[in-house]
């Protein structure tokens, strides 16, 4: 009997939370990545196995140095775990963070005029317009909603356990390549709710990150990620866009990816009206 359990119990704690192989896994899984500046939150011990990890490492190091996000993180002067400045490429905007280290500060290479909105020449001002996630859309997908279930298994165990999350399984395991759909957003939503608690969540809070979720109904269980002043949400349960309607009514700059979704969203709008 004893046996017996002992053995269910060690299955049941070596098995990947992705793949559902059983596993010894050699490296440690940050849940939000270590190059934002996390060093505290990470995955229990073989809850996700080195295969996973390591498929996981191409899209994260895509979104790290290729997305918005890596201009985030240039500006809060993080170290590469290197302890080099970190640097970053959208579209033909190239930067790096301060080389001493002093947040605030980046230096941009390849901007033109076009670059800027509603540029004023008598006054040289305008607005510099960054294309947030250009060529990455998929891979960021990918990005938040690994973070989004490694996050629930680690801190809100009961609703990690009373969902079925196997299409973004299929999905991070390249089984389904299929685009994912998730929103930029700047309005502030009360409704969502800390998924790290105590100590976990002020060391997120101290590397200017927050992940927080909404259950709004069967098909729509919602994850933010907030980094920096950028916060994107996505569905952890499937591909419908109800759920970014809702949203978009109350916040006009609402920006939804990747962009052939837009065209779908208001094709649908228009049919329902
Ligand atoms: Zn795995």
């Amino acid at each position: 009997m004893l046996n017996h359990y002992s053995k269910n119990y060690k299955e049941m704690s070596n098995i990947c939370i992705f793949c559902d192989n059983e596993n010894e896994a050699k490296s440690v899984e940050h849940i939000v990545p270590e190059s934002l500046g996390n060093t505290k939150y990470i995955m229990p011990r073989n809850s996700v196995c080195d295969n996973c990890n390591k498929r996981f490492s191409k899209f994260e190091e895509k979104v790290l140095t290729k997305t918005v996000f890596a201009f985030e993180r240039a500006r809060f002067a993080i170290k590469t775990k290197k302890g080099n400045a970190s640097i970053g490429k959208l579209n033909k905007l190239e930067f790096s963070g301060d080389k001493n280290f002093r947040k605030n500060i980046v230096s941009i290479r390849g901007i033109s005029l076009d670059d800027f909105k509603e540029f004023d020449p008598n006054t040289g001002s305008g607005q510099l317009v960054i294309p947030g996630f250009v060529g990455s859309e998929n891979a960021t997908s990918k990005f938040l909603l690994k973070v989004a279930l490694e996050s629930l298994y680690k801190s809100q165990k009961s609703t990690f356990k009373s969902h079925n999350f196997n299409q973004l399984k299929e999905f991070l395991n390249t089984k389904s390549n299929i685009d994912w759909p998730f929103i930029t957003t700047s309005i502030i939503m009360p409704e969502f709710k800390s998924i790290p608690r105590f100590e976990d969540k002020h060391h997120l809070n101290e590397i200017k990150c927050s992940i927080s979720f909404c259950k709004l109904d069967d098909k729509n269980l919602l994850f933010k990620f907030k980094y920096g002043g950028v916060t994107a949400i996505i569905n952890m349960l499937d591909r419908n866009l109800d759920w970014i309607k809702k949203y978009r009514t109350l916040d006009e700059t609402l920006t939804v990816l990747p962009e052939h979704y837009r065209k779908k969203l208001s094709d649908s709008t228009e049919n329902k009206e």
